[in-house]
């Protein structure tokens, strides 16, 4: 094993610990629909999943269509969302992005990303995680997760930006597997490599970690 190890490049050691640890890894925010799905990652920014879960299966109980959503009360809507931050905002994004859906899209969510990131709350990221998640499209989302532990791992430079780290990603990986390894990194950021305190003692990938030796 450890010889197998030693003929490894890091990016293998790195998508085989990656396997080991998440052998089939899912998205986990809530949803039954391509709106839910939007909505919650769209309201999954500067919080956790687990929050997102919580608020909306309140809201999408109360609201039960784009038509309901659209036409709810913002202030009940802030309500529902408080729990999340900046409740207010999200509380117009939801309610735009309803109306949207509605008027220009008949109720579906478009697939161009040209028109996802014209709504309000939507940007790359959010796109590349509907996207991915939705309809299976190979891409890779650089999320806050996703970005500190290819910087630790030396995956990307510590001044790349958010998008220098997605190219990165998207010429070590190979393309089948980009989705998987997006949501790897999530889950290995969230759970294991924590901002505040990464697990470092007892990571598989300490010898080959730029952060570790550092520290
Ligand atoms: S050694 Fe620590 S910082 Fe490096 S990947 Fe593992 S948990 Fe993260």
């Amino acid at each position: 094993m450890i010889g197998l190890m030693m003929k490894m490049n890091k990016v293998e050691v790195i998508e085989k610990c990656l396997d080991d640890m998440f052998k089939d890894p899912n998205c986990e925010l809530n949803y039954h629909n391509d709106y839910e799905l939007l909505i919650a990652i769209v309201l999954s920014a500067q919080t956790t999943d687990k929050r997102v879960n919580n608020v909306t299966s309140i809201l999408f109980d109360r609201y039960k269509n784009l038509e309901e959503l659209s036409n709810a009360d913002i202030k009940d809507i802030e309500n529902i969302l408080r729990p999340l931050g900046s409740f207010r905002k999200k509380a117009l994004y939801v309610k735009e992005i309803a109306r949207i859906l509605l008027l220009d899209y008949n109720g579906k969510v478009p697939i161009k990303r040209k028109e996802l990131e014209a709504m309000p709350g939507v940007g790359r990221k959010t796109v590349n995680v509907f996207l991915g998640e939705f309809y299976n499209v190979p891409l890779i989302a650089v999320d806050t997760h996703v970005e500190r532990v290819s910087k630790r791992l030396g995956l990307a430079k510590d001044d790349d930006s958010v998008r220098d780290v997605e190219e990165k990603l998207k010429r070590k990986f190979k393309r089948d597997v980009w989705a998987k390894r997006h949501l790897q990194l999530v889950l290995f950021g969230r759970y294991h490599c924590k901002a505040l305190s990464p697990n470092c003692d007892m990571c598989k990938l300490k010898d080959i970690c730029k952060y570790k030796k550092r520290s």
